[in-house]
């Protein structure tokens, strides 16, 4: 609390966040330790009442400010390499598999019957 008074008074209080740490088990209720709701309960009552309203500068508007610069990457979206069916021009990702023949290659087997019909012309 003594270091906080520090900051707080040193004009400091936009660059202070406040939170919550437990490290022990013996620092949790259950084992007689102060507890998670340590902060609620006994800390910013404290800062209330000795310095106002800015604990809300010390729990929200500081961490918000300085979590702000994070963002959601978006996926790359990977573009795959395509091929085209030498008879029906239809474009297809390499992840698709055709059929070849005679170094042509088709998206099924009408197209490549369709093509030998027509005598590969
Ligand atoms: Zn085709």
């Amino acid at each position: 609390m003594k270091s906080l008074e520090v900051l707080i008074e040193g004009k400091w209080e936009d660059k202070v966040v406040i939170s919550n740490n437990i490290n022990y088990k013996t620092q949790l209720m259950a084992y007689g330790g102060m507890g998670y709701s340590n902060l609620f309960e006994n800390t910013i009552p404290l800062i209330e009442e000795r310095y106002g309203d800015i604990i809300k500068k010390l729990t929200l508007t500081n961490i918000t400010r300085l979590l702000a610069w994070w963002k959601k990457k978006e996926k790359e979206k990977v573009k795959l390499k395509t091929w085209k069916c030498q008879w029906c021009k239809k474009e297809y990702e390499e992840d698709k598999d055709g059929f070849s023949k005679n170094d042509f290659l088709y998206c099924s087997m009408p197209c490549l019957q369709a093509h030998t019909k027509a005598n590969f012309k």
